[in-house]
């Protein structure tokens, strides 16, 4: 039995020294010492020795046991600082090495211009305010004075929700107005920046989903002077100071008098005059950039406001076509296509 016994103690320490992963060392201890391991096959035999051999087999048994464990574990910590080199060595990191750039994202050229317009309104004091896309008829028509029978209400226009019987995306940043006029009292100045909605195919110039700026100003003593000065400053701000500016009547439901505000087309004022063939103009010399005009005493009164004591001004204006101007461009779908080619070009 000790010649057994040495045996295995051989055997074993030979087959831990060829290991070359822990779980093979796993697989060499359960061979061997193991609960139907081959040391235990031996000590079944203990009973068939004398009384006084026994102990002394017993003993033996137990050396070799903690010989072998011993054996292993210096084994798996060789296995395991080898590991360690063999990773230093092939995952080996150059410090020196310059990082790798993460491209960084920047503020989307629409978002620009419309925080661009919002600053000036800011600095004269205007304050900003915001409202939901999704409204009813009475804040984006009924209250602005469209007539039941306006074309502007016909579904070919205007995206119809079916979550209740008026409800509509906005077709313009005007329902904000009403709002803003319903909950609080003049004075007010404010500027609503804005997604609207209207049923239109994608095209270089429209956008089922475009954006506005709106602003009106409301007081005792608001005149048509003070829309002309305001909105004057405004433009000269954005498109600089020599910027020709003029104003023709025009008509809108929610304003009276209403005029649309052109600048001079920035392409031709090099040359002074109009060029026939200017690509940004079409020849006109001018560029229309602005709806507005004195708020309808309809509309003040919608919001409880008594016309006779109160007036005010309104102007509107597209983000996306005066973001167009201010980066020379001719296609609207640009900015909403999302190409980082295209939007790269125009960091903040
Ligand atoms: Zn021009």
């Amino acid at each position: 039995m000790r010649a057994e016994l040495a045996g295995l103690r051989e055997q074993a320490l030979t087959d831990i020294a060829a290991c070359q992963a822990e779980t093979e060392l796993e697989a060499v201890r359960v061979r061997y010492l193991g609960k139907k391991g081959s040391l235990n096959a031996i000590l079944r035999g203990l009973g068939g020795l004398s009384a006084e051999e026994r102990p002394a087999v017993g003993a033996l048994a137990n050396d070799i046991k903690d010989e072998i464990l011993a054996r292993i574990a210096e084994k798996a910590s060789e296995l395991a600082s080898d590991g360690l080199r063999r990773s230093l060595a092939e995952e080996r990191t150059d410090v020196t090495l310059p990082g790798r750039a993460r491209p960084r994202g920047h503020t989307h050229p629409l978002r620009a211009v419309e925080q661009e317009i919002v600053g000036i309104f800011v600095a004269m004091g205007f304050s900003v305010a915001e409202g939901p896309e999704i409204e009813d008829d009475f804040h984006n028509f009924g209250a602005l004075n469209f007539p039941p029978d306006h074309p502007a209400r016909d579904t070919q226009d205007t995206l119809f929700l079916t979550l209740a019987d008026d409800a509509l995306l906005r077709t313009h940043t005007s329902p904000v107005q009403i709002r803003v006029m319903r909950s609080q009292r003049p004075p007010l100045r404010v500027i609503v920046p804005g997604a609207c909605y209207r049923r239109d195919e994608p095209d270089a110039t429209h956008s089922p989903m475009f954006h506005q700026v709106e602003g009106f100003m409301v007081d005792e003593q608001v005149t048509f002077a003070d829309l002309k000065g305001v909105l004057v400053h405004f433009l000269r701000r954005l498109f600089g100071p020599e910027t020709g500016v003029r104003f023709r009547p025009s008509f809108f439901p929610f304003t009276e008098p209403s005029a649309e505000v052109d600048i001079a087309c920035s392409a031709c004022a090099v040359t002074g005059r109009p060029t026939p063939g200017c690509r940004v103009c079409r020849g006109k010399g001018w560029l229309e950039v602005l709806g507005s005009g004195m708020i309808h005493p309809n509309v003040l009164r919608a919001v409880g406001y008594d016309p006779e004591v109160v007036r005010g001004f309104a102007f509107g204006m597209g983000i996306d076509r005066l973001a167009l101007l201010r980066h020379d461009l001719d296609d609207l779908r640009l900015f909403f296509e999302n190409d980082l080619r295209f939007l790269g070009q125009y960091p903040s």
